[in-house]
């Protein structure tokens, strides 16, 4: 088995820098990557040896057994009922180490969030990730500097490596090498992981393919591929996702802690699913208010505030992928519906009710066009079935769906149950870009379990 990565290998020492140095060096567009519709929605992927799991917050969830079910009756996907893929669950999060966040790195702020679940009177569920020995240092989406997460950089890899593979780093796969529905191999060029320089051409000649560079990439390298069947690239899925803040009277210290401990699963059969949060500093601060002075006295009191987030299912907005022609680039279009603008409004008056359930003397809502502070709990009722322009809201998603979808028919679907594109006797697609609507849980696990499978009938046919 040979694996080609276009990104680098992450040393941990790397880890310990700020979350500048691991967006410009190890995500996709230096984590600056959006997407064009009626809304600018930014979107990361990192670029890295393990993927997303290296940057992650290594919550681990299974995919709903709606959902499961939803993608059996309206895709028509078969073998992948909850039973089917159980089996393959377990394996997953038994090699991958998941287990639920232990009490002693919860922290102040995961526990402020149980803490409204309990007072608003919402349920709150501690959440699972794969790691062993966390220190609840909240540093996950810059990198764990403690070797706690179990990214598949740590786990996967020198197992496959052990096992006789071969893993080529720095290697941007250009398209995949057709002969007919025959599928030989790949082809590349290595790329410079800091300067982005070309050098070397590369080819891979293998068996059978396996593409998995994920939902924005795997499209766009059967594209470039010369595959033009239209469900490829044509059903992007995001789990749009808000957070709000809320300013206390006294120290928070929202870095302490896992960076995410507690979730709510409550409004799940409204589509909305509440989480608590913690990614760098830098980048959370995105959602203090104001500039010059007022920004800085407002970033004096930063210790004072935490911030938790909410994602929803994304079933009214659908997005696209197409690869820019003669170029390694691509472009990325998503519409919010108005369905899903409703969900991330009615998710913003929650988190704000739960701030001031538990003491929070402000509440920074951050839609724009509503007050920028709320200062009292009746200040909500603004929020309340107000009409809200996709504009007006600071939504964003890592959770990407959708654009090589499995299912039965061949004109809506880019591969079958199995991963195996339509129209080729040995290409398969083994991540999130196979689900054919959003999971209705966060997407790691899930993909895993896919690919636990996939990889059993690759192995089996080639
Ligand atoms: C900050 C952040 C936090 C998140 N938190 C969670 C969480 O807690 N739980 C959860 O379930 N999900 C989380 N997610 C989402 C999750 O990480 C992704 O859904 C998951 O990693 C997707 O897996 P994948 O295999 O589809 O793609 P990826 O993990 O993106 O892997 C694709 C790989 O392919 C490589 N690649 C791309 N193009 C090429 C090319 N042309 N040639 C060669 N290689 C290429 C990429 O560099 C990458 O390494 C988070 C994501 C981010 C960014
Ligand atoms: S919270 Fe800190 S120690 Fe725990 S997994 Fe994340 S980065 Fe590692």
């Amino acid at each position: 088995m040979v694996v080609v990565e276009a990104g680098p290998v992450v040393r941990r020492e790397e880890f310990a820098r700020d979350i500048g140095h691991s967006l410009s060096n190890y995500y996709w567009d230096s984590g600056l990557r959006t997407t064009r519709g009626n809304v600018i929605i930014p979107t990361m992927q990192p670029r890295c040896l393990g993927g997303g799991s290296v940057y992650n917050s290594a919550i681990c969830m299974r995919a709903a057994d709606y959902a499961l079910e939803r993608w059996s009756w309206e895709n028509g996907v078969h073998g992948l009922g909850k039973d089917d893929l159980a089996p393959h669950f377990d394996e997953v999060e038994e090699f991958m180490g998941v287990r639920p966040v232990q009490a002693d790195v919860q922290g102040p702020r995961n526990e402020l969030f149980r803490q409204a679940c309990d007072s608003v009177g919402i349920s709150c569920e501690t959440i699972r990730r794969n790691e062993i020995g966390c220190r609840g240092s909240g540093r996950c989406n810059a990198g764990c500097p403690n070797g706690a997460k179990l990214s598949t950089d740590l786990r996967g890899i020198p197992e496959i490596l052990e096992a006789g593979a071969r893993v080529y780093t720095c290697c941007y796969v250009d398209r995949v090498l057709t002969s007919g529905s025959q599928m030989r191999g790949v082809t590349g060029v290595v790329v410079d992981p800091v300067t982005k320089k070309k050098s070397i051409n590369v080819k891979v000649f293998a068996k059978s393919v396996v593409l998995a560079a994920g939902t924005l990439a795997t499209p766009a390298i059967a594209q470039r591929s010369g595959m033009t069947a239209d469900p490829i690239g044509s059903n992007l899925r995001f789990h749009p996702a808000t957070v709000v803040t809320g300013n206390f009277p006294d120290g928070v210290f929202p870095w302490y802690g896992a960076a995410q401990g507690y979730h709510s699963l409550d409004m799940m059969n409204e589509g909305i699913k509440l989480e608590s949060l913690w990614a760098d500093a830098a980048l959370m601060a995105f959602r203090v208010p104001g500039m010059g002075r007022n920004l800085k006295r407002q970033l004096q009191k930063y210790r004072n505030s935490c911030t938790w987030d909410s994602w929803v299912s994304g079933d009214s907005s659908v997005g696209r992928v197409r690869s820019v022609p003669g170029t390694m680039r691509s472009s990325y279009t998503f519409d919010l519906g108005r369905g899903d603008i409703r969900r991330l409004v009615q998710a913003t008056i929650t988190l704000s009710e739960m701030f001031f359930a538990v003491g929070a003397k402000t509440v920074l809502p951050g839609i724009n066009g509503m007050p920028e502070m709320l200062r009292r709990p009746a200040d909500i009722d603004q929020l309340r079935g107000a009409d809200v322009d996709p504009k007006d809201l600071p939504v964003g998603s890592n959770h990407t769906y959708g654009t090589m979808p499995m299912g039965d028919d061949p004109d809506r679907a880019a591969t079958d149950s199995n991963g195996l594109v339509y129209g080729t006797d040995n290409l398969y697609v083994a991540d999130t870009s196979l689900f054919p609507s959003t999971p209705g849980a966060n997407p790691m696990l899930t993909g895993m379990a896919l690919a636990n499978r996939i990889g059993g009938i690759v192995a089996d046919r080639t």
